[in-house]
């Protein structure tokens, strides 16, 4: 009900009738605050906010201060009741349901019905309604930086983005949780894809993929810092070098100046020490810079060549 203490939000022309949370037709009014006496603990005058039949009969706690965390309180209750519909975007795709279809099996006309239903509940929970305003006054004071959105879905927190797919996709929570605390949030994705891809565990190959993804992130660690430690002695005063489309670039021939090696015959000498000094690129990319290198030496067999092409021949004077 539309109540004189509660003032309308503004509605832009192409929202009319919409529902502010999820994006369906609006029935109603949510009257936020709840109750007059909670008008004082609002962030926000009250406000009256359109909404569809279902998200209107939603109860919220008393606690909510403002509309954006009422909407987040929304989407959560709305997640948690449709975990199963958005559930089959999650395990199956768009061609996997059409197929099922044809192939008549039991399933039948499950595939349409099932990604329309799939469909339909992602457009909800992932409609982010509009700006708000009463009377053309922007309302403010909202911290957007709460939460934790994944995949274009705005959750109340982490672990409710964790329940939910537990509940969409049965995942086991504990192996999701911990691979979170490992690779951190940042890497959800990477995260659920491994728990997609083990579900049902006993409690030891849990431990077992814990502790291998565990392994992986220290290697990488160890690698990235080396790579950075090398990336930070590099001399900044030598140049990469392009020649024949291949590049030397200007850590290999510090490193060559390093070694005293002064042309192709001495780099053949010291390929192995080469490869053993730039492992950590990975055997393809060490063995472009090899080959790059090479090439720059040779080049550098012709005096003319240095003279016009080589940026660095001074440091090989010296
Ligand atoms: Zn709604």
């Amino acid at each position: 009900m539309k109540d004189t203490l509660f003032k309308q939000i503004d509605i832009p022309f192409d929202f009319r009738h919409t529902c502010w949370f999820c994006g369906e037709p609006s029935q109603d009014f949510i009257n936020l605050p709840a109750s007059a006496h909670l008008i004082p603990k609002l962030e926000h005058e009250p406000i009256a906010i359109p909404a569809c039949d279902e998200c209107s009969r939603i109860t919220f706690p008393n606690d909510i201060r403002c509309a954006w965390s009422l909407r987040d309180h929304i989407k959560n209750i709305l997640i948690a009741r449709y975990a199963k519909h958005l559930g089959i975007g999650e395990n199956w795709t768009e061609q996997e349901l059409v197929d099922t279809e044809f192939s008549g099996s039991s399933l039948g006309g499950f595939g349409r019905s099932a990604w329309a239903m799939f469909e339909i509940a992602k457009t909800r929970v992932s409609f982010s309604g509009w700006s708000l305003s009463v009377d053309e006054v922007p309302l403010v004071n909202y911290d957007e930086i709460s939460g934790f959105t994944f995949d274009g879905t705005k959750f109340l927190s982490l672990n409710s983005c964790i329940d939910y797919y537990e509940k969409a996709t049965g995942i086991d929570k504990e192996l999701l949780t911990k691979l979170v605390e490992i690779v951190k949030p940042e890497r959800f994705d990477y995260a659920l894809k491994i728990s997609k891809l083990n579900k049902r565990l006993s409690h030891s190959e849990r431990l077992d993929i814990l502790e291998e993804v565990a392994l992986q992130e220290t290697e990488q660690e160890e690698i990235d810092n080396d790579a950075q430690f090398r990336q930070r002695c590099i001399d900044v005063s030598i140049e990469d070098v392009m020649v024949e489309g291949c590049v030397a670039p200007a850590f290999s021939i510090q490193w060559a100046l390093s070694k005293g090696v002064r042309n192709l015959d001495h780099l053949c000498a010291f390929e192995d020490d080469y490869f053993d000094e730039f492992e950590y690129l990975g055997g393809p990319a060490a063995f472009m810079t090899y080959n790059g290198l090479q090439l720059y030496l040779e080049a550098r067999k012709n005096k003319r060549w240095v003279e016009d092409n080589d940026p660095n021949r001074a440091l090989w004077e010296q």
